[in-house]
């Protein structure tokens, strides 16, 4: 064994160096270098034949200009981009993210996370990540289907259903979909399974919608079961409104758990009685229609909305990020820590900062990382995909079984690569996903030589 915080901070000093100002990449490298650069020792040759330097340097990344005309004929312009990261084991695949706030080194970072997490789901998936710096809020329907249109006249080129199949995340729903899918086909003259997150009526998958958020509290729950602790009437705080936050909420719900928030960029409404399906339903009505969630304040007595502040001081007893990255800070993770929270499950991708996990994993709080407990959303994007190619439709009760047992397999990954490492001899979860997820792509890298 050497000296591995030596080790890693060489090994992040170099990554700065060549990847300059990109402090979202950087963190997500630091976060995996640091359970990933000691195991290292265990097989040299991951090592002399630096799989994880190759794992931190996209296989390509495709930057473009997308030009589009608004409804009172102002021309804007944007960025387009896809990083694909890595197919040792299958076709690329993520997600594209539309949000003002992207840029390259989000998209590397969700990239980078995503050729693990794919490796968790068992199902034969590169990693790769798209979008675009174009801002969706406030925008007309046929604004976004322009836009939609010009990202993918671009975008078709460098995509395929044995490519890269890209997917939606924030910014990016059914209807973005639909028009991305519309104009693939039309330039190809092909119908075939390129995105996933498809409608049912052109070859999209049941459960899929549902599939990020009901995973991430199949995780929470499979995490629960290992430590004897249930849903059973505990308080469940949820941030984002979206649709992992959603699905997240009504899983809560559904396994008896109080769900008592929901977020967005406005702040956050407290609903002590927990939220029903009703509500639920009701918000997620809300949010198809470009509304904000201070209007469930006003439509739901006894609910309160606190502008610009995010949820984690309410007492909860289990704690699901569902929003996007960074939103739980070190003192946000305090002050759950301090309010008794149990255990915390990440819908969204990289939520906690690095001083956050560390906190709740040194206080003894069941941490389970994103690349583990968001990966339901990707593994029945890859059902989607088997069901394109053999051209058949699953059903409903299928899908939802496949989803609890990807999600359990990856909860027992987690557990085979993390048992003993965490507070008094448990589960390091974290540990135990980038361990998990790497493997199964560094050996299929080993396979191919250097290259
Ligand atoms: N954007 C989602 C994620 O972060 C889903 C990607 C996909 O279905 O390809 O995993």
């Amino acid at each position: 064994m050497g000296n591995h915080a030596a080790d890693i901070d060489a090994f992040m000093a170099a990554l700065k160096a060549k990847n300059p100002g990109e402090s979202e990449f950087h963190q997500a490298v630091h976060e995996v270098a640091q359970t990933i650069i000691p195991f290292l020792d265990t097989k040299p040759i991951y090592k002399d034949l630096k799989i994880f330097e190759r794992m931190c340097e996209p296989d390509r990344t495709v930057m473009f200009r997308v030009c589009w005309q608004a409804d009172d004929g102002a021309v804007h312009v944007n960025r387009g981009f896809r990083v694909q990261v890595n197919n040792a084991i299958g076709p690329y695949k993520g997600g594209c993210r539309f949000h003002p706030s992207v840029n390259l080194s989000v998209l590397k970072f969700l990239g980078f996370e995503q050729q693990f997490k794919n490796s968790l789901t068992g199902l034969p998936m590169g990693g790769a990540k798209g979008g675009s710096d174009f801002d969706p809020k406030g925008r007309s329907n046929a604004e976004i289907m322009r836009f939609c249109q010009a990202f993918m006249s671009e975008l078709f080129r460098h995509i395929g259903p044995d490519v890269d199949v890209p997917a939606g995340d924030i910014g990016v729903g059914a209807k973005e979909i639909g028009y991305m899918f519309g104009q693939y086909k039309r330039l190809t003259n092909k119908f075939e399974g390129v995105l996933t997150g498809k409608g049912l009526e052109y070859g999209g998958s049941l459960i899929r919608t549902e599939a990020t958020g009901y995973g991430a509290v199949y995780f929470l729950q499979n995490m629960l079961d290992v430590a004897g602790l249930d849903m059973d009437g505990k308080t469940v705080v949820v941030s984002g409104s979206g649709n992992v936050a959603t699905h997240a909420a009504e899983k809560a719900h559904q396994l008896g758990g109080r769900v008592v928030t929901l977020s967005d960029s406005g702040g956050f409404v407290h609903d002590p009685d927990g939220m029903t399906q009703e509500k639920i339903d009701w918000v997620k009505e809300l949010k198809k229609n470009g509304g904000r969630i201070s209007e469930y304040a006003d439509h739901f007595a006894g609910s309160t909305f606190h502008a610009k502040a995010r949820p984690w001081h309410v007492p909860c007893d289990y704690a699901l990020p569902c929003a996007t990255q960074n939103e739980i800070g070190e003192e946000d993770a305090n002050a759950l820590i301090k309010n008794g929270v149990k255990a915390v499950s990440e819908g969204a991708n990289m939520p906690t900062v690095d001083a956050g996990q560390k906190a709740f994993q040194a206080a003894g709080v069941l941490f389970g990382p994103a690349k583990a407990a968001n990966a339901g959303g990707v593994a029945v994007s890859g059902m989607e995909m088997s069901q394109n190619s053999a051209r058949v439709s699953w059903t409903d009760k299928e899908l939802r079984n496949l989803l609890k047992t990807t999600m359990a397999n990856i909860h027992q990954t987690c557990h085979q690569f993390g048992e003993g490492h965490g507070k008094d001899g448990g589960i390091d979860y974290v540990r135990g996903a980038n361990i998990g997820g790497f493997v199964k792509v560094a050996d299929a890298m080993l396979a191919f030589g250097v290259m």
